[in-house]
C-alpha cells in the first residue's frame, strides 16, 4: 500500500514526507524506475535538480549535441506501443529529438506527477532503528522511504578546471552540461573553446559553421572517426519498427549492447590486406561498429591495437590541409578506442577554415583567464565566449557530490577515496536498500546506456518485489561480495588498455581522484548473467532481512 503520509519526527523543523522508494534523478534511468516501482503498488518520489524531465539530454543542450548510439537502438524498449509510435528522423538524433522523446515517454505513462523537480538531494542518512533512508533537499526539504535508488548519471557531475581568474571574465562562459536554453549567436564573436573531448568535437564543427572567430584549447586529441548521420527515410522507417525484436536481440548479444558487435578473430591473425579491407569497411560505415565491431584485441593487445591506431592517424592526417595543425591533432599519447571515441560530422575540416585557430595547451598551459579572455604561458587570446567543454567528474562524480551515509554513519565518498567498491556496481556494502542504478562498477557503464539501464531498473524493481513478496525488509551487499566483484571488475580492466591510457574511465582527468577504473569491461551479457544468476540464487551475496 503507498504511504504518502506526512510524518513529523521529534524535533523537526522541516517537512518530511514518506514513501516506499526515493529516487533521485529524472533521465532514462529515473523515468524508467517510476514506471516498474508503480506496477509494484510503491508509493515513489524522484527528486530532479532541473526544472524537467531527460537528464543527460535535458542539460546538454549545447550545438551539435546528439548520441552516437543508433536512435533505433536507444529507445526503450518496454513498450511496443511506444516503439511503433515514435519516429526517429536520423539516424543519430540531435539534443532536441531526444528530449522530446523522453517528454513524450513522460507524458504517455504520466510520470510527472511522482516527480519534484528543481530539487537537488544534498544528503542521505540510513535510520539503522527505523530501516529507512532519510534524505534532505538544498531547498530546505526533508523525505524518509525503505529504499533510495539512484539514477544520477555517469557523465552528470560538469567539471571546470580551477583556472585562475575565472571569475573575473567580463563576457559569456558556460560549461556545454548548463547551457542556455535559448539559441545563441556566435556569428560575430571571438569564442575560445576549452577541451577536445566527445562533447567538444561536436560543439567545435556546429560552431565553426558560423562564428566570428574560435579558437581551441586543445590537451589531448583524440581519435574520432566519422558519424555518418542521415536521416531515416518511410521505408527504412517500417523496416526498424517491423525489426525491433531482432535489434534488441542483437544488443542483448554485444559487448556494449550495440548493434555493433566484436569480430572475434585477432587482428594479428588476419592477412594485412583483408585487414586493411576490413578497416576500411567499419570506417566507411555509420556509428561505433570501427571501435566496438572491429577485431575483438584492439583493445587488449598493444600490437594489435598499433595497427588500428596508424590507420586512424593516417586517416587524420587526410583531413587537414595544414601539416603542422594535422599533427597536433593526432594524438600520440594512447592508442585509438582507449578513450571515449568521438564520432564527428566534419571536425577535422573545421581546422581548414581560416577562422578556426587550434592551440595546444600541453605545450603551453593556461595560466589564467583574464577579464578578456585566456592567457596561456605563451600568449593571450581575447575572446567575447569561453566555452568550458572540460567534461564531468564521471561515475562517481553525482555520488560525492551527495553526503550519502549508511549503518553507523561512515560517507559513501570516504568509502570510495581509493576508488569505488561495489557488488555488482548495484550496491555498496554498508549502505543497505540503497540501489545505484548505472553506478561504479555495474556493466550499464561501459553500454549504449538506455539497454543497460532497462536491464538495472527491471533486476532493482524485480529485487523490490521479491523482497515485498517474502516480507523482506532489508538487503545488504556483505563485505566480501563486495571484495570479489571489486577485485574482478580490477583484474578485468587490467586486460585491457584502457587501464594503460589516462581517461575519464580511470578518474584521472579529475586533480586529485584516484587512478581506478570506474566502470566494468566484462560485457553486457556477462554481466547480465551474472545479475541474473544472483537473483536466481536468492540474492546471494546480500543479506535480507
Ligand atoms: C553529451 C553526451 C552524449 C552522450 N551520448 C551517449 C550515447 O551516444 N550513447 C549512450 O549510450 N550514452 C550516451 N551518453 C550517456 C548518457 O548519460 C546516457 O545515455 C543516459 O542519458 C543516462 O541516463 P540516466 O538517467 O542514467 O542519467 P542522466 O541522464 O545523467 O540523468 C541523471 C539525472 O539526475 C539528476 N541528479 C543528479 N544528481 C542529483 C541530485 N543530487 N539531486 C537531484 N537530481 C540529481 C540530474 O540532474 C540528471 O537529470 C551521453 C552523455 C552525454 C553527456
Amino acid at each position: 500500500m503507498p504511504n504518502t503520509q506526512r510524518v513529523a519526527p521529534p524535533g523537526a523543523t522541516i517537512p518530511v514526507d514518506q514513501y516506499d522508494a526515493i529516487v533521485i534523478g529524472a533521465g532514462i534511468s529515473g523515468l524508467y524506475l517510476i514506471y516498474r516501482l508503480r506496477k509494484l503498488g510503491l508509493s515513489i518520489r524522484v527528486f530532479e535538480a532541473g526544472s524537467g524531465v531527460g537528464g543527460t539530454w535535458y542539460w546538454n543542450r549545447y550545438p551539435g549535441a546528439r548520441f552516437d548510439s543508433e536512435s533505433y537502438s536507444y529507445g526503450y524498449s518496454f513498450s511496443d506501443e511506444l516503439l511503433q509510435e515514435w519516429e526517429w528522423s536520423e539516424h543519430f538524433a540531435a539534443q532536441p529529438e531526444t528530449l522530446r522523446y523522453l517528454e513524450h515517454v513522460a507524458d504517455k505513462f504520466d510520470l510527472r506527477r511522482d516527480i519534484q523537480f528543481n530539487t537537488k538531494v544534498i544528503a542521505a542518512n540510513y535510520d539503522e532503528v527505523k530501516k529507512c533512508w532519510e534524505v534532505e533537499m538544498e531547498e530546505g526539504m526533508g523525505a524518509r522511504a525503505q529504499f533510495l535508488i539512484t539514477a544520477i548519471g555517469i557523465l552528470s557531475a560538469p567539471y571546470i578546471p580551477d583556472f585562475d581568474g575565472i571569475d573575473s571574465f567580463a563576457g559569456d562562459a558556460w560549461h556545454t552540461a548548463a547551457w542556455p536554453h535559448e539559441p545563441v549567436d556566435f556569428s560575430t564573436k571571438r569564442v575560445g573553446v576549452i577541451g577536445t573531448g566527445a562533447t567538444a568535437v561536436q560543439l567545435i564543427t556546429e560552431v565553426a559553421k558560423n562564428v566570428g572567430h574560435l579558437t581551441v584549447f586543445q590537451r589531448t586529441p583524440n581519435y574520432c572517426k566519422p558519424l555518418r548521420n542521415g536521416p531515416i527515410d518511410a521505408h527504412r522507417q517500417a523496416e526498424i519498427k517491423a525489426s525491433y525484436p531482432d535489434i534488441f536481440k542483437r544488443c542483448r548479444e554485444t559487448f556494449g549492447a550495440f548493434i555493433h558487435g566484436f569480430d572475434e578473430r585477432s587482428a594479428l591473425d588476419v592477412p594485412a590486406e583483408e585487414r586493411n579491407a576490413m578497416f576500411e569497411a567499419l570506417w566507411s560505415q555509420p556509428g561505433f561498429g570501427f571501435w566496438l565491431g572491429n577485431f575483438s584485441d584492439i583493445l587488449a593487445n598493444e600490437e594489435a591495437n598499433a595497427l588500428v591506431t596508424e590507420f586512424v592517424r593516417t586517416k587524420i592526417r587526410e583531413q587537414v590541409t595544414d601539416p603542422i595543425v594535422a599533427e597536433m591533432l593526432v594524438p600520440k599519447n594512447h592508442g585509438f578506442g582507449t578513450r571515449r571515441v568521438p564520432l564527428e560530422s566534419g571536425y577535422y575540416e573545421a581546422y581548414n577554415r581560416d577562422n578556426v585557430l587550434l592551440v595546444d595547451v600541453r605545450a603551453a598551459p593556461i595560466e589564467r583567464i583574464t577579464p578578456t579572455g585566456i592567457k596561456t604561458c605563451a600568449a593571450e587570446y581575447n575572446l567575447d565566449v569561453i566555452i568550458y567543454a572540460t567534461g564531468f567528474d564521471a561515475v562517481t562524480g553525482a555520488f560525492t557530490q551527495i553526503d550519502i551515509r549508511g549503518e553507523g554513519g561512515p560517507a559513501l565518498k570516504d568509502k570510495w577515496t581509493d576508488g569505488p567498491r561495489t557488488y555488482l556496481g548495484m550496491q555498496s556494502a554498508g549502505f543497505p536498500n540503497l540501489f545505484t542504478v548505472v553506478g561504479p562498477h555495474n556493466g550499464a557503464t561501459f553500454c549504449n546506456l538506455p539497454r543497460c539501464i532497462e536491464q538495472n531498473v527491471e533486476w532493482v524493481s524485480d529485487c523490490i518485489g521479491y523482497m515485498r513478496d517474502k516480507n523482506i525488509e532489508r538487503i545488504a551487499a556483505t563485505p566480501e561480495a563486495e571484495n570479489a566483484w571489486t577485485a574482478h571488475v580490477n583484474e578485468l580492466v587490467e586486460e585491457t588498455l584502457f587501464a594503460k591510457t589516462d581517461s575519464w574511465f580511470m578518474g584521472t582527468n579529475i586533480p586529485g581522484k584516484k587512478r581506478s577504473f570506474l566502470m566494468y569491461t566484462g560485457g553486457s551479457p556477462s554481466y547480465r548473467q551474472k545479475c541474473d544468476d544472483v537473483a536466481a540464487n536468492g540474492y546471494e551475496g546480500f543479506v535480507l532481512d
